[in-house]
């Protein structure tokens, strides 16, 4: 049983038709991104899967019961990030966290769950006076106050600064490693590179695509490249049988090699060149990336 599927989900506000068909299915364990530009239908999916709306048709089953019947089962299985959270500002995150414990039968306790997300100093704070990425790593924390199977996140790192959203992918990831299933919403493609083991590319309330990330970019034949100078000639055969090249072209001392494995094309090449007696330098990558996917199939970019 897949802890979330989701088919053929429809909703309009009026004449727009928000999400238009949106089918998709997230196995346990799994972090699934659904990527996409603002107004996408992103949100309006997610607050379906919530129960926070009622889609015009479209069958949602979450940890396999039937989202019409079973709403309170349901949320006993699920945390939610919401985009913002309208938590009681003047509140400490000590007295938040009292509060939603009363919610709920069996809670974590909180030092151990404020402890894990770095929270312990901050306990006695009000919410309104955290910073972005402390407010986010809060609501992430309550959101799993309950020991939910399945975690909902929208947009998790918006407005964050870079150094700040790269800790909280670290502490997505490791929702993976205790077997909580996440699914996300996303503008940031590398975000979603990063963070997701599969990715459906929303656009205009339609899934234009679903997969791994490295497949999508890889099932475009929108391939990478690795570029760099020699010192001595190279004999290109050689670099030919490095995994991942599907062709080099020499151009003088220039080397431009095609790739579809880019990381793995790159270590292979450094290792080999220990042995070289030459040196390789002014090395390049430029790897294709979910916006050349996203460009390529929906011809414009996630950016407009
Ligand atoms: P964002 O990241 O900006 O929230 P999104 O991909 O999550 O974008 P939605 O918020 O689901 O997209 O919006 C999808 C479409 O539905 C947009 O055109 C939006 O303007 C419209 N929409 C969303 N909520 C409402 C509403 N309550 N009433 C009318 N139109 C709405």
């Amino acid at each position: 049983m897949n802890p979330i599927e989701v088919k053929n989900l429809k909703k309009s506000y009026g004449k727009v038709e928000a999400v238009r068909g949106v089918s998709f299915a997230v196995a346990e364990g799994e972090i699934f991104g659904l990527l996409g530009p603002n107004g996408a239908g992103k949100t309006t999916t997610l607050e379906i899967l919530e129960g926070l709306k009622q889609p015009d048709s479209g069958k949602i089953k979450i940890m396999g019961l039937d989202i019409e019947k079973n709403l309170s089962e349901i949320r006993s299985h699920v945390g939610v990030v919401l985009q913002s959270t309208g938590l009681l500002p003047e509140l400490t995150l000590a007295e938040l966290f009292e509060l939603f414990a009363g919610f709920y039968e069996n809670v974590r306790p909180v030092q151990e769950l404020a402890a894990e997300f770095d929270l312990i100093e901050i306990l006695e704070r009000k919410y309104s006076e955290l910073s972005g990425g402390q407010r986010q790593r809060f609501v992430l924390a309550l959101a799993l106050l309950h020991n939910p199977k399945i975690v909902i996140l929208d947009e998790p790192t918006l407005g964050l600064d870079p150094a700040v959203r790269q800790r909280f992918w670290d502490i997505i990831l490791s929702l993976r490693g205790r077997g909580i299933t996440v699914l996300l919403t996303t503008h940031y493609m590398e975000e979603a590179e990063i963070v997701c083991d599969r990715v459906a590319i929303i656009d205009y309330g339609k899934i234009v695509a679903q997969d791994r990330p490295t497949k999508l970019i890889n099932s475009l034949g929108v391939i990478s490249r690795v570029k760099f100078m020699s010192s001595k000639t190279i004999n290109l055969s050689e670099l030919e049988q490095i995994t991942g090249i599907v062709s080099v072209r020499r151009d003088r001392y220039v080397y431009d090699l095609e790739t579809e494995a880019p990381e793995a094309s790159l270590r292979e090449l450094l290792a080999w060149e220990k042995d070289f007696a030459g040196k390789i330098f002014n090395l390049q990558v430029e790897t294709a990336t979910l916006e050349d996917v996203f460009l390529k199939l929906t011809g414009h970019s996630l950016r407009e």
